[in-house]
């Protein structure tokens, strides 16, 4: 009979993920819309189930309404999220939450009518209604919880395990399904005794479902989604890079505010994140310094080779400061032929070090067209010595700026004056 009940309940779990992942996976032909009505109305199925409706498992008892469909509904909701975005998941999430508080309200105004039996033995379930009262709020704020426990669970996981797609869904499934067992028996256990045996059978059936949903979305993501896409609008490296919408987010705000010149960070960039580095770096008691570098007699380039040429120098000016730097600093062009570069936990003194070597390797290694170097005339300020914020630490840099250019250019100015003349 366990055996029966089991061979049912994996049914019902395969039937149940293949109509709504199907409706999912068509959702640009079908509409949305189907996929999400499904949704809510196998939710009201998944409330009856648990109600009354309990079976006889190899590991204990059991309702499919709260393992099956409630794990499934769960799993959806994440598998929504990670085919559209944010904002298309919340939908369905807010609108179970007000479904439920609707029906909530509903049931309990019908409780107050006097019903009649319109054929024998069909009398109006009250009992049904009753059950719908304070313990399915208490489900309800607890699904609302879970739905957004379980996006943000897969987004955290995103940062150790990225491309492990897979695992990630099972590990939230485990995690999430885990907490709503906790806080919905807590329910349960509160308002109608339920003994603490079925805490653990109903928490082994859910595991259960999750590893049934596991194996299904594995055989989903391979051989339908993947497969599905055509092979020309995906590379094969890109095939195991499901990013969901947040990591393409991120990837696109990573590739923005880059001067399309020199691919090194814009102004924009350098206005939002440089008082930050700044800042954070002093949090931490240590110290940060702002360099600023403007190429010497650069109008003379312009005039002598074209724009074009001009450019050209531009890009290897640029090319030299990200190598010569390290990844924790950041270079930001600054206007025309300035840039400036914020290296946090970097002291005076290293900084000095640092920026003369930049100096000589450009004095050494770019060139105009004609084959005569180019230079550039380096300011170096340091926080919190010459500063405490940015601003005031560029400004101080700026000015060193200018006592390099007076004092004769290709050279670099710091703290104590001049440091090398070249
Ligand atoms: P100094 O040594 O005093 O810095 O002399 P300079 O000629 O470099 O003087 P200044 O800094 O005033 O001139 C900057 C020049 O850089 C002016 C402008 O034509 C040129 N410039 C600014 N942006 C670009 C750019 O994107 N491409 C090119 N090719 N030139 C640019
Ligand atoms: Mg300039
Ligand atoms: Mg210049």
């Amino acid at each position: 009979m366990e055996a029966t009940n089991l061979g049912l309940f994996v049914l019902e779990a395969i039937g149940y993920f293949g109509l709504m992942v199907t409706l999912l996976h068509f959702r640009n032909r079908l509409g949305l819309g189907v996929f999400v009505t499904a949704l809510g109305v196998m939710h009201f199925m998944e409330t009856y189930l648990a109600a009354v409706f309990y079976v006889n498992l190899p590991f204990g008892v059991a309702s499919p309404g709260s393992s099956v469909f409630f794990a499934g509904k769960l799993m959806m909701i994440l598998m929504l999220y990670l085919q559209e975005d944010a904002s298309t998941v919340r939908q369905p999430i807010y609108g179970l939450f007000i479904g439920n508080l609707l029906t909530v309200a509903i049931a309990w105004i019908l409780q107050l009518h006097h019903t009649i039996e319109m054929s024998p033995g069909n009398e109006a379930d009250f009992g049904f209604l009753k059950e719908m009262g304070w313990l399915m709020i208490w489900g309800t704020a607890i699904l609302y919880l879970d739905s957004i426990g379980i996006i943000l669970l897969y987004e955290r996981l995103g940062r150790y395990i990225k491309r492990k797609v897979i695992l990630r869904f099972m590990i939230c499934g485990f995690v999430l399904l885990t907490f709503d067992q906790v806080g919905f028996f807590g329910g349960l256990h509160y308002f109608l005794g339920v003994p603490l045996s079925a805490f653990w059978d109903g928490w082994k059936a859910k595991m259960f479902a999750v590893c049934v949903y596991t194996v299904l979305f594995a055989l989903y993501e391979i051989y339908v989604r993947r497969d599905g896409i055509p092979a020309a609008a995906r590379s094969i490296s890109d095939v195991f890079g499901d990013l969901t919408f947040r990591e393409r987010y991120n990837d696109l705000l990573d590739r923005t505010g880059r001067d399309i010149l020199t691919g090194v960070y814009d102004r924009s960039r350098m206005e939002l994140e440089a008082p930050v580095m700044i800042r954070e770096a002093q949090r931490q008691g240590l110290y940060g310094t702002v360099i600023i570098i403007d190429a010497d007699h650069f109008k003379d380039v312009n005039d002598n080779f074209g724009h074009l040429q001009g450019d050209e120098v531009l890009k290897a000016i640029a090319g030299r400061l990200g190598t010569i730097l390290r990844s924790a600093d950041r270079v930001f062009r600054f206007g025309g032929e300035e840039f400036v570069a914020v290296c946090p936990g970097t002291d005076h003194e290293e900084g000095l070090i640092v920026t003369e070597r930049l100096r000589w390797t450009i004095a050494t290694s770019v060139k105009t067209p004609d084959g005569k170097p180019v230079t550039v005339s380096i300011g170096v300020a340091t926080a919190d010595e010459d500063g405490v914020s940015f601003t005031t630490v560029l400004a101080a840099a700026d000015d060193r700026l200018y006592q390099a250019k007076k004092s004769g250019r290709n050279c670099v100015v710091g703290r104590s004056g001049l440091v090398k003349v070249g």
